[in-house]
């Protein structure tokens, strides 16, 4: 935008930049795309001169990363930091944006872009008791910045999903006792990380532009060095099924899905994949009444595929204790100050860990009270779920725009590369505006119902809508069930050149009387 010579002022409620890698500061945390592929590549020099030191990088190296990024191209200038937007109010007649801010200031603008992160804002739940808990709680997704001592300490963490799987074998490393109090398990595959070669860096260096383009024809924008041939499991014998699977679990990593085409859309496929990964867990945890435990029910890859170091054999420790606090085993009553119960059990605790998620995709662009045209707030246009065109754009709600927003690959993608072909196409479209003098774009309401039955059609022909996932709502209390993101980053891709070829075909502009 800076580059456009736009004025841009952006809010960030950090005291930095980074987003996801400022907050989730918890031990263990790290990316599970390869550094090389989650990076920006819209600057040659750029991509040519940071080294990455791991096949996934730690959280503390993608924010320096990030924090280089925002030092090398003076970014820093253009951010306001430590606030919080609180509403975003249009003025239809002048075309214009009322920001506010929660110090009080306001700022006008022709666009707004919702930059605001699918996983951004944490999920605290409601437990009995919970805030009289005298010892120290924190959320994975709010990490204190000062670091958590465990050494020795009677710690527990509530959740199992991809923070609480990355986190729990490092927190168990010092703690004296870890309890893990799981509802659901999930199914997690080895990252096997490891320190990035030299010489494998710079043979991708060699040839970044043809790398970066291959991972963008990808599903997930990510992988392309992964990619083999992949029939359909439903075409092989269990010999060959299996050895495909250990190969994939050996190399480790969020490919573990892709040896064979059918796996996320014909359920019997899926359940061979599925039983590949519930004999992994029996052959590496000791205890069988723990491996029962930590064993899945449903579809893999249904709820997001997990990527660890370490998990299940962490259960071999002796230090580390697994509570089912599912239904039908003993559900959490009520938090103490002291600690959990859970049945008749009262389990004591000197720290609390909450790695309990994220309300998904559009809790952070609800917090912000958002008013289109009439008054009309984000919040009722969306209140049976997120309804937009492209995932990019509102009815309702002219020049604005969502980064990433629900009906876009989003977190499907890789979020470098999905943000930045978002922000490519959001500048693009503001320069045809100002060649072609539109003041407004807007979605119309016949893209948007065209858009959201497409993004459901695709949906439905996977298994993803068939489990309670945060990519549903599933995970929030009276969160509509919708499924939010669109699978598919490089036909998506295509569909958004095409909109913008065709005159933002779907978008109607108009030019105020009032400029
Ligand atoms: P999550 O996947 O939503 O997992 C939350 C966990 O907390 C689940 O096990 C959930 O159980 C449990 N939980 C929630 N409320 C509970 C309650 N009241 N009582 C007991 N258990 C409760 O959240 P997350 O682990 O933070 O991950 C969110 C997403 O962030 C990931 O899917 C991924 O996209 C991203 N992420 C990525 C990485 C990475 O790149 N490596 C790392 C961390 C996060 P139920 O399943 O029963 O609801």
């Amino acid at each position: 935008m800076e580059q456009a010579g736009r004025s841009v002022r952006c809010f960030e409620a950090g005291s930095d930049v980074g987003g996801t890698w400022y907050w989730n500061r918890y031990p263990g945390a790290r990316c599970d795309v390869d550094s090389m592929e989650y990076s920006y590549d819209f600057d040659d020099e750029l991509q040519q001169e940071w080294e990455w030191t791991e096949r996934y990088a730690t959280q503390p190296e993608i924010l320096r990363y990030a924090q280089h990024v925002a030092d090398r191209f003076g970014l820093r200038r253009h951010i306001t930091f430590g606030v919080r937007v609180v509403s975003a109010v249009l003025d239809e007649a002048g075309g214009r944006w009322t920001v506010t801010t929660d110090d009080g200031a306001t700022t006008t603008a022709r666009f707004v872009v919702m930059a605001t992160g699918c996983l951004s804002s944490a999920n605290l739940p409601v437990i009995d008791g919970r805030d009289s808990f005298a010892g120290q709680l924190v959320h994975t997704g709010r990490w204190p910045h000062e670091g958590v001592d465990f050494e020795g300490k009677r710690v527990g963490i509530i959740g199992t999903g991809s923070s609480g799987i990355q986190a729990i074998p490092v927190i168990a490393r010092t703690a004296g006792h870890l309890t893990v109090f799981q509802r659901t398990p999930q199914f997690t595959i080895p990252a096997r990380n490891h320190p990035l070669d030299p010489v494998e860096q710079a043979a991708v260096k060699s040839r970044y532009a043809e790398f970066r383009a291959q991972n963008r024809r990808m599903p997930g924008a990510f992988g392309a060095k992964y990619e083999r041939p992949a029939p359909k499991a439903v075409d092989v014998d269990d010999a060959t099924f299996r050895e495909e699977m250990e190969f994939l679990w050996q190399q480790g990593g969020p490919m573990f899905l892709s040896g064979f085409r059918d796996l996320m859309r014909d359920p019997a496929a899926n359940q061979r994949a599925a039983d590949f990964v519930r004999a992994k867990i029996a052959e590496l945890v000791d205890d069988p009444e723990t491996a029962a435990r930590l064993t899945p029910d449903g579809f893999i890859g249904c709820k997001r595929l997990v990527v660890d170091t370490d998990y299940y054999v962490t259960y071999n420790r002796p230090n580390v204790t697994l509570v089912d606090v599912s239904d039908a085993g003993e559900p959490i009553t009520r938090i103490t100050p002291t600690g959990i119960q859970t049945g008749e059990t009262h389990h004591e605790l000197d720290i609390l860990v909450f790695a309990t998620g994220f309300d998904a995709m559009t809790g952070s662009l609800l917090r912000v009270d958002i008013q289109g045209r009439g008054g009309e707030r984000l919040a009722d246009t969306w209140a049976a779920g997120p309804v937009t065109y492209l995932g990019l754009g509102v009815s309702g709600f002219p020049n604005l725009f969502t980064v990433t927003g629900p009906g876009s690959p989003s977190v499907l993608a890789n979020m470098v590369i999905a943000t930045e072909q978002h922000v490519d196409w959001i500048s693009d479209c503001i320069d045809y505006m100002e060649t072609h003098g539109h003041d407004l774009i807007e979605a119309e309401p016949t893209a948007v119902a065209a858009w959201v039955a497409h993004v459901n059609s695709v949906a439905d022909r996977t298994i993803f809508p068939s489990c309670n996932s945060w990519y549903l709502g599933a995970n929030i209390p009276g969160k509509p069930r919708v499924f939010m993101p669109l699978p598919g980053f490089p036909a998506y891709v295509d569909r958004c050149t095409e909109v913008a070829a065709n005159d933002y075909e779907g978008f109607r502009f108009e030019r105020l009387a009032q400029r």
